[in-house]
């Protein structure tokens, strides 16, 4: 900005996983505008979030109190809603409390529960939108002071198939290659993922790269506008991925276009999946898939023979019960034909939330320690007891949707889970099936929620914490690219509201562990440099200091001198064997289909201005003008079957639960199909989705349920 600013603070971008590099213009106080800084990831490039989402931190909707429910006031969501209270207006609800008040009945309350219940009885959610010290911090606060791995977070919702895929087959959860890399490809296949709204400057890479001459494939049951810059474009069914995948490795072998060497020298399995597919053949799958054999096989040579070809995706390979099965076939796909572990050739799932990577990579999943460590393995097990000097678990933790269940279980389940600390997340928005979850969350004996605004979440907590936002404190983030990048404190936070790496240790130190964490902004250089000791493999070479003069630095990194790896598995595979494992994936269908009662199909997803449950970029002026009201999107054919026009109001019901919502005109929307943004709590698209999982990543079906659509 050429306004004059006291200060310009170096920072990354809070959204969304690209990781974009900024710098905010402080002004009293008060952030006035943002610059693209000249970062890895984007090159001094931001889209419309990162350049003017930054006022929901002003809002003053923000806590900045500690609250504490008053007693009279029931949980059940529908007394609460009875009460009819405004929104902005939690004084009928909760009251006002000191920290050493709130933080005592927090503490004392889930010490309570465990003592009572036992250890299984506690959980944790932390946040992918909190900085890696604080993933770090709070992992180890529920493993050594609950006393379980019941420790997840909304990984589970978006990536969880492909990182289970990724570990089984190449033995690493994380990208192969970073995203512009795509500088380096001549064949860019991107499925399930709309990068031009949800990753907007890995778009524009893109974009750049087909402007030079790459071959773009875009495949998506619905129109994107990245589709406008491809070569060609695969509308295919909703549900259909592992038909159209495995007619692609059909091709491949039956046209002798595999990379033999490669396999020889780097596959296992190989046979089993030339068995697999051999049913599969394009013209076969054509009318499965709805992609036309021609189609299929030129998509297929292409990508086959390109010199070098990546794979990138997003939410609509990883959110169904086949997730795991989409990315074993993306797997295949790249590892036949050799189109991995190259500059410009690799796999690459686009990573949601700015630091979704780095939240899990520092352990906030429940069946592994720091840096994937499972749980269950003996020497990690025993390494983590002598490191954190505590008996630990030995036994995986529930995952998110594991945990809304456990909660509702039966009063003799020994797992039955009683209390709860949620820290920046809001499964009351983010959960499939809401009414279910919402249910759950209100039944807690105990819940602590630390947040900065009041969300849906945190009308059902006992004790609400007031925390900071981003650029109110100085942390690390780890983006979609393994890029460990430092964000720096820009402004004080409001009224009392605190930093959430204190407030983890306020809870830590009343639930009986002696965590002294010393040094500026709570210690956080020091709770680096512990997490970089837990995770050595990764990130031993990249130092606090070294972040502080480099801003940011690719892992895997061995040493001070080691510029990190932007390209893994050049001559060997992470699994223990170092090869690749092949794994074969037959058709299995959405666990709900339309029918009678409910014929279409509800696909969820983002849009280019909000983000997520909304509870930031609703609060940002200029991204809420832009996109102000819920919608959902059908095409035309289905209108006029409907009789309704754009604009109408309709309700939109699963066999779970019902929104209204004006209805827009979107030719991108299949036929039969009705598109939902999850950011909008007056329509709740996940009021409606169905929590069905896939058995090896855990992750609900988001991407697929069947509702009605009614005027009115
Ligand atoms: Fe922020 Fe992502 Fe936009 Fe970059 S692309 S400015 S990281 S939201």
């Amino acid at each position: 900005g050429s306004q004059v600013v006291d200060q310009k603070v170096d920072s990354v971008c809070p959204f969304c996983g690209v990781g974009c590099l900024l710098t905010y213009n402080v002004k009293d106080n008060h952030i006035v505008s943002v610059d693209g800084r000249d970062g890895p990831a984007n090159h001094s490039r931001l889209c419309v979030k990162g350049r003017f989402g930054f006022d929901y931190i002003h809002n003053p909707q923000r806590l900045t109190v500690p609250l504490i429910r008053k007693a009279s006031v029931p949980k059940d969501p529908d007394a609460l809603n009875a009460l009819n209270i405004n929104a902005s207006d939690w004084s009928q609800v909760f009251r006002e409390a000191t920290w050493v008040e709130a933080l005592d009945l927090a503490a004392f309350q889930l010490k309570h529960v465990r003592d009572t219940h036992g250890k299984k009885a506690l959980a944790g959610f932390g946040s992918a939108k909190g900085s890696n010290e604080e993933a770090y911090l709070f992992q180890k606060l529920v493993r050594t002071g609950f006393g379980s791995n019941n420790v997840d977070h909304c990984t589970r919702l978006c990536h969880a198939s492909s990182v289970a895929g990724l570990l089984e087959g190449v033995g690493s959860g994380s990208v192969t290659n970073q995203v512009n890399d795509v500088e380096h490809s001549d064949f860019i296949f991107v499925i399930g993922s709309n990068p031009t709204s949800n990753h907007p400057v890995a778009a524009t890479w893109m974009k750049n790269a087909a402007k030079r001459g790459a071959k773009i494939v875009v495949a998506d049951p619905r129109g994107t506008d990245l589709g406008k810059h491809a070569w060609r474009t695969l509308h295919f069914k909703a549900d259909t991925d592992v038909a159209m995948l495995n007619a692609m490795l059909h091709v491949i072998i039956e046209e002798g276009l595999v990379d033999e060497a490669f396999i020889r020298d780097r596959a296992n399995n190989y046979d089993a999946l030339k068995a697999n597919v051999k049913n599969f053949s394009p013209e076969a799958m054509a009318p499965i898939c709805g992609i036309d054999a021609h189609t299929l096989r030129d998509v297929a040579r292409a990508y086959a023979t390109a010199k070098s070809a990546m794979i990138l995706w997003g939410m609509g390979v990883s959110q169904h019960v086949h997730g795991t099965d989409n990315v074993r076939c993306l797997i295949a796909l790249s590892s036949i034909t050799g189109q991995v572990g190259k500059p410009g050739s690799g796999l690459h799932p686009l990573r949601g939330q700015n630091n979704v990577q780095g939240a899990s990579d520092a352990g906030l999943i429940p069946m592994m320690f720091p840096n994937y460590q499972r749980v269950i393995n003996a020497d990690a097990h025993a390494w983590f007891e002598k490191f954190w000097d505590t008996p630990l678990d030995d036994k995986p933790g529930y995952t998110v949707v594991e945990i809304m269940g456990k909660i509702l279980a039966d009063e003799t389940d020994p797992h039955k889970i009683r209390g709860m600390y949620i820290m920046g997340e809001n499964p009351a928005m983010s959960d499939p099936n809401l009414n279910h979850a919402r249910h759950a969350l209100a039944s807690l004996e105990h819940l602590v929620v630390q947040d900065i605004f009041m969300t849906e979440t945190a009308w059902l907590a006992d004790v609400v914490l007031p925390a900071t936002a981003w650029p109110e404190k100085t942390g690390t983030v780890s983006n979609t690219d393994r890029m460990v990048q430092l964000g720096l404190q820009a402004i004080d936070p409001p009224g009392d509201a605190r930093a959430d790496l204190w407030i983890i240790q306020q809870i830590a130190q009343r639930m009986g562990l002696s965590w002294h964490y010393a040094g500026e902004h709570h210690g956080v250089a020091e709770v680096y440099d512990e997490m970089r000791q837990a995770m050595h493999a990764a990130i031993g070479g990249i130092t606090w200091e070294r972040l502080q003069r480099e801003s940011s630095v690719t892992y895997p990194c061995h040493s001070e001198d080691d510029p990190g790896e932007p390209t893994v598995f050049k001559h060997h595979f992470a699994t223990d064997d170092g090869r690749v494992h092949l794994v074969p994936a037959g058709l299995i269908s959405a666990n709900e289909q339309p029918d009678a009662q409910y014929p279409f199909v509800l696909i969820t997803g983002r849009q280019l201005e909000h983000w997520h449950t909304g509870s930031m970029t609703r609060r940002a002026a200029v991204l809420d003008a832009i996109e102000p009201t819920a919608t959902a999107s059908m095409c035309s054919a289905d209108l006029q079957a409907l009789g309704v026009q754009a604009g109408d109001v309709m309700t939109v019901a699963s066999r779970r639960g019902q929104v209204s919502l004006r209805v827009r005109l979107d030719e991108g929307t299949p036929q039969g199909a009705v598109f939902i943004p999850f950011a909008y709590q007056e329509a709740a698209a996940n009021l409606l989705t169905n929590p069905a999982l896939d058995p090896f990543g855990k992750i609900p079906e988001l991407k697929y349920c069947a509702v009605s659509v009614t005027a009115g």
